[in-house]
């Protein structure tokens, strides 16, 4: 292609154009809740906010623990490291929170001029009952301290929630001329992500990098078909799902409604199986799916033991099981987003994020303890 393509030229524009100052007002947020899957949970709940409220969304970086290995502190990972910016102005307007800081930030939001917004009950718990905890402890200080930011002023907010039915409350609260960046020490959004947020994935793309990355871990090491599996069994996790057991939770646990529904009337039941499949259910699982779709490999990708030499002997020589065990943990996303059946943990927002991903391929997924392959007759 010889000429700029429209198309390209325009988003081109749209995204040098947000480092012009938006009169509308911007929204800046922590993502300080969970890891990847739930961060990106929040993510997809707090851009429907700002389009709402119309600010631009200042995407911040993903938070990563890495207290095992160097450097034992929290990693802030830009958002473009892993997706890309551009599609996301296709639903509404973001701006990096890194641009924001290095291009607005010094002459729209100085030191000095940085306000705080929380709820009543979250200053509630701050000595003087007043201020907004946005950097007590981590990943509140570290990720603030990231942007050298220090907040001058609370203000404080109750009576109004997130949700929709309060979007005229906040912009009657809070216009842009009075409130010009609004930065809060959350994710203005739920988790698990709402159900009508769930489409908003589709303005999720990987970017070139991981492409690159993860298509070429594919071609060496995979074959396909190939059934890509989830498993979220580590130590963290067996303490969640006792609480199943003894009866602490119900069928809406964590990630839980991507499969057992979202309504709480109609919720299905919520078994050991889905939270904490063992040895026994992955086999079942995989035996059949492998069957079902002809694979010729497997990939595990898993929180801490693969079962790789159980799996492939369950498998026998002609299936290819393949672990990774990568440093970094969206490669497994990334592979799992491409297998031609995925099976995952339903109550793992690491697994949302792979299904929601699928879904807007329509690409098939299932769930360990409820997958079941259409039978014959539907075929
Ligand atoms: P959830 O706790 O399962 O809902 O998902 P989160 O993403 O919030 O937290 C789990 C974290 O554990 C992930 O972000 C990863 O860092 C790690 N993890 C879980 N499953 C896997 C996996 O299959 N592969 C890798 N590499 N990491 C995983
Ligand atoms: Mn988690």
């Amino acid at each position: 292609m010889g000429e700029l393509a429209a198309p390209g030229f325009l988003l081109l524009f749209a995204v040098g154009a947000v480092s012009c100052w938006d009169p509308s007002g911007y929204l800046l947020y922590c993502p300080c809740m969970g890891r990847f899957g739930n961060q990106a949970d929040h993510f997809l709940g707090s851009l429907a906010f700002a389009k709402m409220v119309n600010r631009t969304l200042a995407v911040p970086p993903w938070i990563e623990y890495q207290h095992h290995r160097p450097p034992y502190t929290n990693m802030h990972v830009p958002y473009q490291e892993y997706f890309k910016l551009e599609p996301l102005q296709k639903y509404h307007r973001v701006i990096s929170l890194e641009v924001f800081m290095e291009k607005l930030a010094p002459e729209h939001w100085p030191p000095g001029e940085r306000v705080a917004y929380c709820f009543e009950a979250a200053a509630q718990r701050s000595a003087d009952g007043k201020t907004c905890p946005m950097k007590d402890g981590s990943p509140f200080g570290p990720f603030w301290d990231n942007f050298d930011v220090d907040f001058d002023h609370s203000n404080l907010f109750g009576g109004i929630s997130f949700s929709a039915f309060f979007k005229d409350e906040w912009l009657t609260r809070f216009p842009p001329s009075e409130h010009p960046v609004v930065a809060l020490p959350g994710a203005p959004a739920q988790f698990p992500v709402l159900e009508e947020h769930r489409a908003l994935h589709r303005y999720v793309v990987w970017s070139d990098k991981m492409v690159q990355e993860g298509e070429s871990y594919i071609r060496s090491l995979l074959v396909r078909p190939y059934v890509g599996i989830h498993l979220r069994i580590g130590s963290d996790w067996k303490n969640a799902c006792k609480m199943l057991k003894d009866g602490t939770a119900g069928p809406h646990f964590m990630a839980s409604p991507q499969c057992v529904g979202y309504s709480r009337q109609s919720a299905g039941i919520l078994t050991m199986d889905m939270c904490l499949p063992n040895l026994k259910e992955i086999s079942r699982a995989l035996k059949l799916w492998v069957k079902e779709i002809g694979a010729l490999a497997v990939y595990i990708a898993t929180d801490s033991e693969s079962y790789k030499s159980e799996i492939q002997q369950l498998l026998g020589g002609k299936v290819k099981v393949v672990s990774l065990q990568p440093d970094v943990a969206l490669i497994d996303t990334y592979i799992l987003s491409q297998s031609d059946h995925f099976i995952g943990n339903c109550v793992s927002s690491f697994t949302a994020f792979v299904k929601r991903e699928r879904d807007v391929h329509r690409r098939p997924s299932s769930f360990f303890g409820m997958d079941h392959p259409p039978s014959r007759d539907e075929l």
